[in-house]
């Protein structure tokens, strides 16, 4: 495939969501068709795509239906078999961004491992096999742990606090005996993300600094810029340099960050995708994530990531959509609703951006 691809092209977009959504209406209006692999009917971004191939993840002839019919393809969320993007790879196509970043951020202990060897600091951790490991855990990192499933957690579910050891066997059989990580709590007085992108040429576009407030490790809401965000930016710029740089990216990736009393940043986990604390950047800036993303992937240059102005961006959990008359009157704010048929609890049924101050 050469790139950069002219508009006509086929992106593939594995995962049928409100990202693969965004995503979809970011590729068309670039000129692009978008098909949507997805294991669910009448999924959110099926709505808005060219195409749709409906079948489980790892299916062979769903996967070798979109690699003959796509001329790039990525994915809107992180637990997507990595042996789907291999098999993607394996066929010759170009896949971005790569199965690398996708197995390393599919696995807690991978991930915190891969950060700390290319020099980025994160909470103490250790890695839990069996109830002894707990123990263990509580014995060397302190109380309390959080203990969190190794993989497929989103959301803040399979999470959960054990303060002594007496906890430790409930604690590990509410996360259903899994693999797990038990974390040091990370002490922050507040979280930051950063949604970077690097293209095929590897120029890289880092956006300003979020600070998002989660409610029980859901986000709720994001303001941008973030308070003083100037004495933070210097490390938080080197930290998504060195993740998109040592993992040769090419796309946007959300990074998540613990900011603690002492200013010293740690990573949380980063997200080898566009992320819900780069949301605002659709109302406040000119090239916002979903278009970056299909730029980068696509191998355009990028885009002006600069805000031009501040957005609170709130999500809309479950029933708080049908507060959308309300949000739909106020002349400041921008709706993204991703058109959910259930408002089910906690579900992301869509999100508001509110215009703030200018930018200077
Ligand atoms: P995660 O799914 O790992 O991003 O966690 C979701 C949320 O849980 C984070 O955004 C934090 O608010 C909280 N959290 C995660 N890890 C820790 C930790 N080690 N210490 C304290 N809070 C945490």
């Amino acid at each position: 495939m050469s790139f950069p691809l002219a508009p006509g092209a086929r992106i593939g977009i594995l995962g049928g969501g409100q990202l693969g959504r965004m995503l979809a209406m970011a590729a068309a209006r670039l000129g692009f068709d978008a098909t949507i692999l997805t294991p669910e009917r009448d999924a959110p971004a099926s709505r808005v795509a060219a195409r749709t191939i409906l079948a489980d993840y790892d299916e062979p002839a769903a996967l070798d239906e979109l690699a003959t019919t796509c001329d790039v393809v990525t994915f809107e969320f992180e637990n997507v078999p990595a042996a789907a993007v291999g098999r993607l790879t394996a066929r010759g196509v170009a896949v971005a961004p790569g199965e690398r970043a996708l197995e390393i951020s599919q696995d807690r202990i991978e991930e915190k491992s891969f950060a700390n060897a290319v020099g980025i600091p994160t909470v103490a951790f250790s890695a839990v096999e069996r109830l002894g490991d707990i123990e263990a855990a509580l014995a060397t990192l302190g109380t309390p742990v959080l203990l969190k499933t190794r993989r497929g957690g989103y959301d803040g579910k399979g999470q959960v606090w054990v303060r002594r050891p007496s906890e430790a066997k409930t604690a590990f059989s509410e996360l259903g005996e899994r693999p797990a990580i038990a974390e040091a709590p990370a002490d922050f007085r507040r979280e930051l993300a950063i949604i970077g992108a690097r293209g095929r040429d590897g120029e890289i576009a880092l956006y300003p600094l979020t600070e998002s407030h989660h409610e029980n490790g859901i986000l709720r809401r994001t303001t941008t810029p973030a308070r003083d965000a100037a004495k933070a930016w210097p490390e938080a710029e080197r930290i998504a340099v060195s993740l998109l740089t040592s993992l040769d990216y090419v796309g946007v990736m959300g990074i998540e960050l613990f900011e603690r009393d002492d200013g010293r940043l740690l990573l949380n986990e980063f997200a080898p995708r566009v992320h819900n604390t780069g949301h605002w950047t659709l109302d406040g800036c000119e090239v916002d994530q979903f278009e970056q993303h299909i730029r980068a992937i696509c191998g355009w240059p990028l885009g002006p990531a600069r805000a031009v102005r501040g957005v609170e961006m709130i999500n809309l959990l479950g029933d708080e959509i049908h507060a959308w008359p309300r949000y739909a009157a106020e002349p400041e704010t921008r709706l993204w609703f991703y058109g959910k048929a259930e408002a089910r609890p906690g579900r992301k049924m869509g999100h508001v951006n509110r215009m703030m101050r200018a930018q200077t």
